[in-house]
């Protein structure tokens, strides 16, 4: 088991859309894969990671928003989204841009389809935390981040704060 460097803003990997994961030519890789990112983002107290964080572009993400104060592993292969409703405004980050919250809009309640780690497909509802998870989850696997959803003002706003925030980064 070890933790992975995660990739930060402005690292090509982030931006290029996933491709989706071939599940029989993943699966004697994926349990070691999935040990090394679940070390990472609790490693940094981190909610979600998908796989372009750590360098691969690959559609593969792992979510865990502890409900109730208890772990709830999520693997989400090949995840979209079947639903969705309402809409929030609330404080996101990254951490693939760590020092850095913003307000984003995101639906209140989605609901995903995905393939599990061991091949299975499931479908999954949340609100609140787990929605926004899946949403922030599956934009990483299009390329995108929190701050491409913020208005133009306060992109603006951010890119001043990035360029500060970005010297401490390795
Ligand atoms: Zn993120």
């Amino acid at each position: 088991m070890a933790t992975l460097r995660i990739t930060k803003h402005g690292e090509d990997v982030l931006k290029r859309v996933s491709e989706p994961v071939d599940f029989d030519k993943l699966k004697k890789k994926l349990p070691g894969l999935l040990k090394d990112m679940w070390a990472t983002m609790y490693g940094v107290n981190g909610v979600g990671l998908a796989a372009p964080q750590i360098g691969l572009n690959i559609r593969l993400a792992i979510i865990d928003v502890r409900p109730d104060q208890k772990p709830q592993r999520l693997v989400l292969i090949n995840p979209e989204i079947v639903s969705k409703e309402g809409g929030i405004d609330e404080e996101e980050g990254c951490l693939s841009v760590p020092g850095l919250y913003a307000k984003v809009k995101r639906y209140a309640r989605v609901r995903i389809r995905a393939t599990d780690h061991h091949g299975k497909p499931y479908e999954m509802s949340g609100e609140g935390l787990l929605a926004r998870a899946f949403q922030h989850e599956i934009d990483h696997l299009d390329g995108k981040l929190f701050i491409d959803h913020l208005s133009l003002t306060e992109r603006l706003r951010v890119a001043r704060i990035l360029k500060d925030l970005r010297l401490n980064w390795t």
